[in-house]
């Protein structure tokens, strides 16, 4: 098992931890080690923020242009390496090894998109209310970002935050998930490999998130906490952010309601359903549906080929070939996954399909559950009101349009939404009327790069991707000249 002896990225200089501490990353599919990596803590952290701070005056001074000749390349740099990072991904995150490389190269056209974007940031000459005045609207880099990152899409949460900040003229320091670090540090050599000045990007790996972001959180200079992750997270990181109101922008769990409404085209929903529910991280996504609330005259016709195509899925080591759902990333999240659904019983719901973790021959060494469908599900079980993060498909039943939105709002979530519709009437009204960052109609595949994305209520703050991403790395300064 190869043990990373300098994985932290500090500077430009590839340096180890604290003296002494390593942690293992795992893989999912067999709960077996595949690398040793040092351990970082507070003085990796507080090296890392200096580092940053001073490549800042250089780095922000540099024509939008210029910063985005080196995103271009790390692009083709990684290009060039597709395959072994999506290998890498699978070996770390576990899922299926076509799932990873889609994610790869999705997460790698963060890239050009913000490289472009930062051409294109324009002020604005404004009118002046008085005869000898003049007034400007420009656009500055915050300064340092710290970046906090999740493992189950171990590419895109890095390169969707750091593609922005970078384009925009910020130096970042990056804390990724334990569980995925390798994607991140894979990452960083890329950008190395690219020519980006030491010290505008840093890695900090570590086994203990807390002290890391406590010196995030502590130091002036960090300007802006960039975190992709749990609620839960995100409320404590936001109110120490207080103390020294820093910028934060948040994307944070999701509570997905998939809706089918009678008129659907019935194959098209349960293929979007299967892929939205299962085909992404083994559910493991924050735009996973969560809970599938279909139309009473068509409930039995769906639920016989959504049980059907759900029976049919392969669930294996993502290296498998035709795999097409992996293990779960760690025994908590599967002890979570299996009490939701023990839970969801004991109150009344009935498994039409599965509903057991997987524990025969070669999955007994991984944290492998069956895909699930339950029925006879209802809101006031945890399976459908918090956010499940597995391959669980609570099914629910509804009779009208106003009820069915009513339902799927009352959560305090709000990021993704999904419904089957061919009704144009019908699907504007809905989507409208949806409490949500991302509504897909007729689609399971809705977010991109070109579009901004992110949460309503405790699903988050500000968005990432889209004309909008770049903008929220930047502050709005206005100028006054007066010329009397
Ligand atoms: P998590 O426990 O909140 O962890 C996310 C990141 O925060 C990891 O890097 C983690 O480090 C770090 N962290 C944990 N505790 C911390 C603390 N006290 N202070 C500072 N950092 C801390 O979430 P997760 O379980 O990894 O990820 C799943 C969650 O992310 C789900 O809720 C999902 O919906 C959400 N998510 C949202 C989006 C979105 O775009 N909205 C995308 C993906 C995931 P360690 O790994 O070292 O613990």
């Amino acid at each position: 098992m190869p043990v990373r002896e300098a994985p932290l990225f500090i500077g430009g200089r590839w340096v180890g931890g604290q003296t002494g501490g390593t942690f293992e990353v795992l893989n999912p599919a067999t709960s077996e080690p595949i690398a040793v990596v040092p351990n970082g803590g507070a003085d990796q952290a507080r090296a890392a923020v200096d580092a940053a701070a001073n490549a800042f005056p250089k780095w922000a001074a540099m024509t939008a242009l210029e910063r985005g000749a080196v995103l271009l390349r790390a692009r083709d740099i990684l290009t060039a390496k597709l395959d072994a990072l999506a290998r890498l991904v699978t070996e770390e995150n576990g899922k299926p090894v076509a799932e990873a490389r889609g994610e790869v190269s999705f997460a790698i056209q963060y890239l050009p998109w913000f490289a472009e974007e930062a051409r294109r940031v324009y002020g604005e000459i404004v009118p002046p209310p008085v005869p000898h005045k003049r007034l400007w609207v420009t656009h500055q880099p915050m300064g340092v970002v710290a970046a906090i990152t999740p493992w189950n899409f171990p590419a895109t949460m890095v390169l969707r935050k750091i593609a922005p900040a970078l384009a925009a003229g910020c130096v970042v320091v990056l804390k990724p998930a334990k569980e995925t670090p390798l994607t991140a540090i894979e990452i960083a050599r890329a950008f190395e490999e690219a020519g980006l000045p030491p010290g505008v990007f840093n890695v900090v790996v570590g086994r203990r998130a807390a002290p890391i972001a406590d010196v995030f959180l502590k130091d002036p200079r960090v300007r802006k906490i960039a975190f992709t992750g749990s609620t839960e997270v995100g409320k404590t990181l936001m109110a120490q952010a207080a103390a020294q109101l820093k910028r934060v922008a948040f994307e944070l769990g999701g509570n997905a309601p998939f809706i089918v409404f009678d008129d659907a085209d019935l194959d098209r929903a349960v293929q979007n359903a299967v892929a939205i529910k299962y085909l992404r991280v083994g559910g493991q996504s924050c735009i996973c549906a969560n809970r599938i609330y279909v139309h009473r005259p068509i409930a039995e016709a769906f639920l016989a080929r959504f049980t059907e195509a759900v029976r049919a899925i392969k669930v294996g080591s993502g290296f498998d070939s035709g795999v097409q759902v992996g293990p779960l990333i760690n025994a908590e999240t599967l002890e979570k996954v299996e009490g939701f659904v023990k839970d969801a019983v004991a109150r009344g719901a009935r498994p039409l399909v599965g509903g057991r973790r997987l524990t025969e021959g070669a999955y007994g060494k991984g944290f492998f559950y069956e895909p699930t469908v339950l029925a006879e599900v209802r809101e006031d079980m945890p399976v459908a009101r918090d956010e499940t993060f597995g391959p669980i498909a609570p099914v629910m039943i509804f009779e009208t349009d106003e009820e069915v939105i009513a339902r799927a709002n009352n959560t305090t979530f709000g990021l993704a939404a999904y419904l089957s519709s061919r009704d144009l009437r019908r699907v504007i009204r809905v989507s409208e009327a949806l409490e949500y960052g991302l509504v897909c109609v007729n689609d399971a595949t809705g977010y991109t790069h070109e579009i901004p994305f992110g949460g309503f209520k405790e699903s988050g703050l500000g968005r990432e991707g889209g004309r909008q991403g770049i903008e929220e790395y930047m502050e709005v300064k206005s100028i006054s000249l007066n010329i009397s």
